[in-house]
């Protein structure tokens, strides 16, 4: 059986073979610790490291002392959050984020008010965005961050980055964003977007797992953290541990490529994604798009197919790999908690599919998931008495289920 057909590029992403080549010397020939400061291998590892640097920052417009290397995002996220509620405990203990934020930010804000803090979830307009008017109201003198994703991981929707940075900024309050999957895909600037804290991983932009960073600002304000790591004090003391420097060299070069390749790669994704939304649209009816189509990464379609079963739909393209926002796949049984922060009910929510398109994907590839994704849905609601009442037009909120 041949593999999957990968559309699941929010999850990870393949390496680069390019990214791959320029990490391999740092395995074997160039093995040295970047800290080791009184040799050539040492001097190599440095230099690789400081390389990697300078292109993250390139990508984000950062400078490069404000990178700190992490494990990836999850740490980046709990290094920012936990590092700042840390660092300015006795100037206020209020962070504000959002409901639809990665766990790696929401089991940190509850892991915070154990501690303490106090949590303000901000709700979800229903195309996904965040209402601003509430965001400001919500701040107080006692606020000391706002956490809020670039893109969702879910439904790519975008939040206002730029206002809510100016809002942050005027109130005096730190704004940390989770980019994980915007920074390489949509321009991000940290400068332009008065971002203080962002979190960045190498596995979503075609580089390794387990090598991220945390842009961390030093200017204006210049941002304090509470390390969460003892030991060596590398990172400027933010994160001590001997440097991944094959992964380091990774994710320097996944940026330097998503940098040149950005204006190209993004056009053409956008493109394969509005082909399979339009094919979809126009050959099956009672499909909804989760989330604003305006503000969205151009990687990402997530779609419900009504009066289908999640579970069957998931089998019968199992020659396809995506997510759903269905709880049988994962390992709770809640449906997606971000697609019921949009409102949708269960029913839907059980039904939607997450396209996550890549640098990898071919408009072949497209045509053939299009097609076997209309072929699928068709087939499931021919079986389906739900299907055949809604086509007789029977108000199927209006009857009365008997449990037998
Ligand atoms: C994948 C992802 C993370 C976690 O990153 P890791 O490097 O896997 O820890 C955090 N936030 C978002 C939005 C993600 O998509």
């Amino acid at each position: 059986m041949s593999k999957p057909i990968y559309f699941d590029n929010h999850a990870t992403t393949p390496v680069d073979p390019r990214v791959l080549e320029a990490m391999l010397p740092y395995f074997s020939d160039n093995f040295g610790n970047a800290a080791s400061r009184n040799h050539a291998y040492g001097w190599a590892a440095e230099d690789a490291v400081e390389k990697s640097r300078k292109q993250i920052a390139s990508l984000v417009g950062a400078n490069s002392k404000e990178i700190v290397f992490t494990s990836g995002a999850t740490e980046s996220n709990n290094l920012a959050l936990k590092g700042v509620a840390e660092m300015y405990a006795e100037k206020g203990n209020h962070i504000i984020t959002a409901a639809t934020e990665h766990k790696a930010v929401l089991d940190t804000c509850k892991h915070l008010e154990k501690k303490g803090c106090r949590i303000t979830y901000l709700p979800l307009k229903g195309d996904g965005l965040i209402d601003l008017d509430m965001l400001r109201d919500s701040i107080t003198d006692k606020t000391i961050l706002i956490s809020i994703m670039y893109a969702n991981n879910e439904i790519g929707v975008l939040q206002p980055i730029k206002e809510i940075g100016k809002i942050a900024k005027e109130k005096g309050v730190l704004f940390h964003s989770d980019a994980v999957q915007a920074v390489g895909k949509v321009p991000v600037n940290v400068i332009e977007d008065s971002i203080d804290l962002m979190s960045i991983t190498a596995h979503k932009i075609y580089g390794p797992k387990g090598a991220g960073a945390l842009y961390v600002r030093r200017k204006s304000p210049r941002v304090q953290l509470t390390a969460q790591m003892d030991g060596g004090g590398h990172e400027r003391g933010m994160r001590s541990g001997t440097l991944n420097v094959p992964g380091i060299a990774g994710l320097g070069a996944a940026c330097e490529i998503a940098q040149k390749e950005m204006p190209e790669e993004s056009v053409r994704l956008r493109g394969l994604r509005d082909k399979l939304r339009k094919t979809l649209e126009s050959n099956l009816e009672e499909v909804y798009i989760n989330g604003s189509m305006e503000h969205r990464l151009p990687n990402n379609l997530n779609m419900s197919f009504a009066y289908v079963e999640g579970e069957s739909l998931l089998m019968g393209i199992n020659d396809i790999a995506v997510s759903s926002g269905s709880a049988c796949t994962s390992a709770t049984l809640e449906p997606s908690y971000v697609l019921k922060a949009l409102g949708l009910g269960d029913d839907l929510a059980h039904t939607s599919i997450r396209f996550g398109l890549g640098r990898f994907n071919t408009e072949e590839e497209v045509d053939y998931v299009a097609k076997k994704m209309i072929d699928v849905v068709n087939k499931l609601r021919e079986l389906s008495p739900l299907w055949e009442m809604f086509k007789d037009g029977v108000d199927l909120s209006k009857v009365q289920w008997t449990a037998h």
